[in-house]
Order: C-alpha cells, then structure tokens, then sequence
C-alpha cells in the first residue's frame, strides 16, 4: 500500500520527463506565437466555483469531483478542470475592465474520479487556452487554429477535427424538449447513466460510450436543425473562417461538450489511434460562464488538451520525441589530491554552464567509469597523480573511446562546445 501509487495516478519518471518538457516548451512557443499569456491558478478552489462554473448537472460535479472540507470547515474542490479557475482569476484581478480580448494559456493538473483506464486516469494533465471578451467567431477560429497548429507542430496528421454548434440557452430549451421526446420510448433501454441524464442534461447522452445508447441515438434529433438565426450565422461564420484558415474539419452533430455553460461552437480533435478515449483535445464557446461566476457579461472561447492522451497518440504514431543533448561530463577522480582538484575543476565547469558530475559513492576507477556510462556521460576525464603533475587531463570521448590531451587551463573552452 505506501509504495503503490493511488489509483489512477502515475508518476512521471526521469526516463520520460523529456518528452513532457519537449511538449511543453512546443506549447508555450506556440501559444507566444498566438499572443497568449500564461496563467498558473491554484490547485483547489472552493468547490461552490465549479458547482457554478462546470454546471450541477455534469458528470463531473455530480459524481467526478475530490472534494474535502479543510481545517477551517470550508469545501475544497481539487481542481477537475481549467477554465473555472481560470475565470476566476481573470474577475478578481478586474481583467475585464481593461481592453479585451484577455487570451490566456496553461498547463494544469486535472483531478476527477473516474474509472482508471487507458487514457483516463484520476490525476491528469491539461493545456488549456481561454480567449475572454469577444463575441466573434474569430475568436472561435482563432484558439482552433493554435490547437491545430500544435497537434500538427508535434507531427500528428492523423487526427480529425470535428465541429459542432450547441445553440444557446434559447434554442437549446426547444431541442432538448425535442430530444427528450425522441428518447421517452426508449428510456428503459438506456444505460443508468444516461437514465440520469436523461432529465439532468440529455444532450450528454448522444455521446455516451455505451453501444446500446448509440444505437438509440442513431437517428435522434440533432441541433444544428434547431438552431436559432443568430447561432445559425455564427456557424456559418466558424466554418468560412476555418476553410479561410485552410484548417480541414468535418461537422459532426453529436459532439457536445460535457460542461454545462459552453455554447455555440463545440469542437474536438479526434484520433482512432488510442481505442476508446480518442479526444485529445476539446473546446468551445461558453458565453455564459462568466455571468454565473461573477455576474459579468463577458463571452468566452477555449479548449482543454489532455497531455497524457496526447503522449500515448505520439508513441502509437511512433512518433519520436527528441532526446536532449547529451554533454554531461563525469570526472574520475584517483587519490586524496585529485578529488580535491576534482572538485575546484567541478565547480569551475559548473560556473561555465558544463553539466558535470563526480561520482558521489567514492567508487574505485574501474567503478567510476562504470558510473560514467550509467549516466550516459559524453566524456569522462581522469585526474591522478601524474594529471596534477603535468596539469594536463585525457579527455575520454565515451561514444567512439578517442581520448585527448587538454591542459587545465583549456578545459572549459574545450568542454564548452
Ligand atoms: P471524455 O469524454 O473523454 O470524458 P471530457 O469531455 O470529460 O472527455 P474535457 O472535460 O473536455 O473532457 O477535458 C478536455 C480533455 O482532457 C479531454 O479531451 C481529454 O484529452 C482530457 N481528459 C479528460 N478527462 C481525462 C481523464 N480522466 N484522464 C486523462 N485525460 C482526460
Ligand atoms: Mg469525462
């Protein structure tokens, strides 16, 4: 029990952490690129936030959500996802008051109990982008365009966007009537969930995992036939604006977003490469959010990227994340004289920017060198007796074995490249 991880955790090991700040690094560049600025918000709110902000209604609120009361009998939500705190953090710094658009990117952790499995874990990693303040559907287009440029950035091409319109409050009211209706005949047929659903939040159910439900969806009722004029033009406008972009889409009328404040544009990226969780990345508009948080009209448009479903979308393309560059340099010390030196020879390399180790364990030589191909060291360099003499060092290059004499005093100009 305390050497096992809880489930649905993972820890992210030395051996692969390059490959997250590799993603992470393309991330940010290219949100820089965009004009976004980043945002780092606390790791649990009060859970009342995202009662408010995700919806009462979802699946995360109703049954997803770590919460706990705190010493100070106050409840605390770990945070499930990023835009309610994101919100926040943009009404209580009276970002609103300047001149908008507010565009904002992070990385998060995510937390929601859900069952463990592949690409679904309990603790989870999302970048996110928000754009606040516009109504436009530029905005819209603008936060697809830097998740497609990303997703194509990192050299996936196998993947879909898929886009849909979720109306409004106003047009929704009369389509989930309608779909209600569709669904009463088949109300015993649906899975438990969905019979949740069906009351709480019934367009969830067109995207239910469950086979038996998709079958009863099949010929459901779709929004897009009820959308009202202005939810109508605006998608006409999100479509002109992508092909403008020359961004390649499908319009899938099943796509609606788990959260309860999104409206108009719903969007996801989709692969067939990674089974059943294959949305890497999900978004939309949700121009009634920041209303119910904080009471002030102000539209938004984003979306969330799942990164540990992106990593296992690059290892099943095989697509191979660069390794960093190998330049460590391991000193090999022999005699009480030559660790002493070591270390002012260390600490000089150090100043310089050379990433250098001396083995820590006092191993013999033989021991060291062994150290030395462990940690995948570039080159090693030997200091004894007769180093100190001549103030001259071999310098071992470990891949092809080529040694070179280098004098002390060209040591750093030497390891420098
Ligand atoms: P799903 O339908 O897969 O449950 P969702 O609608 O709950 O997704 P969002 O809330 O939109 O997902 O989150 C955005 C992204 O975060 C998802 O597209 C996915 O990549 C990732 N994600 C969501 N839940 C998990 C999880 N439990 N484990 C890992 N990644 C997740
Ligand atoms: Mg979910």
């Amino acid at each position: 029990m305390l050497t096992k991880a809880p489930r649905g955790t993972k820890d992210i090991m030395p051996d692969q952490i390059y490959k997250w700040h590799f993603i992470e690094n393309k991330f940010a560049a290219i949100c820089r690129k965009y004009g976004f600025e980043e945002i780092r918000t606390p790791i649990f709110e009060h859970t009342e936030l995202f009662q408010r902000g995700v919806g009462d209604t979802t699946d995360i609120v109703q049954k997803e959500m770590y919460t706990f009361e705190d010493n100070g009998h106050r409840s605390i939500t770990l945070k499930p996802e990023g835009t309610s705190s994101t919100v926040r953090a943009f009404l209580e710094s009276k970002q609103y008051a300047e001149s908008q658009p507010t565009k904002y990117y992070y990385e998060t952790q995510c937390f929601r109990y859900e069952k463990p499995q592949s690409g679904r874990l309990r603790e989870f990693h999302q970048f996110g982008v928000e754009v606040f303040g516009s109504k436009s559907m530029l905005a819209d287009a603008e936060v697809i365009a830097l998740a497609n440029d990303f997703l194509t950035d990192m050299g996936i091409e196998d993947i879909e966007l898929r886009i849909n319109s979720v109306g409004c409050p106003k047009c929704r009211e009369t389509y989930r009537k309608a779909l209600q209706d569709f669904l009463k005949p088949n109300y015993d047929n649906l899975c438990e969930t969905c019979k949740d659903r069906y009351e709480r939040n019934p367009m969830r159910i067109l995207d239910c995992k469950n086979e038996s439900c998709q079958e009863i969806v099949k010929n459901a009722p779709m929004m897009l036939d009820y959308l009202c004029d202005d939810c109508k033009e605006s998608f006409e406008q999100i479509k002109n604006y992508l092909t403008a972009s020359e961004i390649e889409y499908t319009v899938d009328p099943k796509i609606v977003r788990g959260l309860d404040y999104y409206t108009k544009t719903a969007f996801e990226f989709v692969s067939n490469n990674i089974g059943a969780q294959g949305t890497v990345c999900g978004g939309g508009r949700y121009d009634n959010l920041i209303k119910e948080v904080g009471d002030i009209d102000v539209p938004g448009v984003g979306f969330g990227l799942g990164i540990e479903r992106l990593i296992l979308l690059l290892d099943a393309l095989s697509i191979e994340i660069p390794k960093p560059l190998n330049d460590k340099v391991l000193i090999a010390v022999m005699g009480e004289n030559a660790k002493l030196f070591g270390l002012k020879l260390l600490s000089d390399l150090r100043k310089n920017g050379i990433s250098s180790q001396m083995d820590l364990m006092e191993r013999n030589i033989k021991g060291q060198f062994k150290f030395a191909n462990k940690i995948n060291a570039k080159y090693t360099i030997v200091i004894g007796d007769n180093e100190l003499e001549t103030e001259t060092v071999s310098v071992k290059n470990m891949a092809d074995s080529s040694q070179k004499q280098v004098k002390f005093d060209d040591l750093v100009k030497e390891l420098s490249h």
